[in-house]
């Protein structure tokens, strides 16, 4: 996604989302992953709820929906960071500014010496260290099927879906929508879809300083649940070299994609619903022409608002007869542990389109608990929900200081 009015205008709502959150007013009480799962209404699922492990562990967080810093009392953090940093080059400077402003750049797009997608789609490092980014998909005639900017507020039916199909996808969740809606983002893991991170605070990346660009990153990680996602996806696409570098210093796989569906920018007006139709009419054909016969590819598409969840579901048959199989982007790599903790694991290839979408158990427990638990405990989404989110904090410094 490359547009700015989103960003601003979505930053802002959430901003005032948030704030509702803080306040000691709340519209209503959310006790449960599940029953949280059984609303209908898409209002009464977006009206903010409180939920205490959240609310007690902000003040080891940046504030959420505005870009991060590192918390000058987190040593972990600082730590990290300094390790990492040395791996970051010091000649690449930031690009403009995070709202996607660079007019008062002049970049040389025809050299591309930092390998800057937004501007050249480049996706092959020019730095020999760094892995390129995964903008395809080595299994032919297959589709690496994921969402960005969840958890939303309302999506539930959704998620109903694809719980109904048997169907996972590779969720990129922002850091901040996860702690405004934890319980969603809870039931994303429980149902085996895979989890990517997808920045702190939704901003350009290449527009931050590296330091922040980390903690962007870093705690984005650091909170998303019980699990520490090894995949990223940069807002807008927009990444080079010293991005990279900085992922790659995390442990994070940058997955992009080559086709956009411009879902995300229906709500802006300025393209019709009929085009986001015809995005979608013409990535299907050519997975009905051949065109992914010996690789198969990735659309961009949002679980951002109704619009967008809809037209996922809309389409969904239609990608299915026209692909050959539709996998998370984690299964379609072989990936078979998704996450730094080892307690979770992705089928392979093999086993998801033989019918084995998920090798990791969920869990029946829907225990609102705050206190802490054994990290030994067998069953990563049961952390999530008992093990309280400062010690999560401690424990993903110590998990990511060791990856
Ligand atoms: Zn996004």
């Amino acid at each position: 996604m490359r547009l700015p009015v989103f960003s601003s205008k979505f930053t802002a709502n959430a901003v005032l989302v948030v704030l509702i959150n803080l306040s000691t007013i709340h519209a209503r009480t959310a006790t449960s992953e599940a029953d949280e799962a059984q609303i209908t209404d898409p209002v009464e699922e977006c009206t903010a709820y409180y939920y205490a492990p959240v609310t007690d562990a902000l003040d080891g967080f940046p504030t959420i929906w505005q870009p991060a810093s590192i918390l000058s009392n987190d040593t972990e953090a600082l730590n990290t960071w300094s390790n990492i940093s040395q791996s970051v080059p010091t000649n690449i400077y930031p690009h403009g500014d995070i709202y996607g402003d660079w007019n008062d750049t002049s970049y040389n797009v025809a050299e591309d010496p930092d390998c800057w997608w937004t501007k050249s789609l480049c996706t092959i490092p020019k730095l020999s260290t760094l892995p390129a980014d995964v903008a395809s998909i080595p299994e032919p005639e297959t589709m690496g099927y994921g969402f960005d900017d969840g958890p939303n507020c309302s999506h539930n039916a959704f998620y109903n879906y694809l719980l109904e199909q048997n169907q996972k996808a590779t969720m990129f969740f922002i850091g901040s929508n996860v702690l405004d809606w934890p319980y969603e983002a809870m039931r994303a893991i429980d149902e085996g879809h895979e989890i990517c991170a997808h920045t702190w605070s939704h901003h350009y990346m290449t527009g931050f300083s590296s330091e922040d660009a980390f903690a962007e990153l870093y705690y984005t990680i650091k909170l998303v649940l019980g699990i520490t996602p090894t995949c990223w996806r940069p807002p807008f696409g927009d990444i080079d070299d010293r991005i990279r570098a900085i992922a790659e210093g995390l442990g994070l796989q940058t997955i992009i994609w080559q086709y956009d569906s411009f879902d995300w920018e229906e709500q802006s007006g300025n393209i019709t619903a009929a085009q986001v139709f015809t995005n979608y009419d013409n990535f299907i054909a050519r997975a009905e022409n051949g065109t992914f016969s010996t690789e198969g590819s990735i659309m961009l598409t949002h679980e951002l608002n109704n619009f967008t969840m809809q037209t996922a579901l809309t389409y969904y048959p239609k990608l299915k007869d026209a692909f050959k199989y539709l996998v998370p982007v984690g299964v379609a790599l072989n990936k078979t542990q998704p996450y730094v903790e080892t307690n979770y694991s992705l089928p392979t290839f093999d086993q998801y389109i033989s019918g084995t979408t998920t090798t990791t158990a969920s869990s029946s427990s829907n225990t609102t608990s705050s206190s802490t638990t054994s990290k030994s405990s067998s069953d990563g989404l049961a952390l999530v929900r008992t093990m309280d989110y400062t010690l999560f904090a401690l424990t993903f410094g110590i998990l990511m200081l060791a990856a």
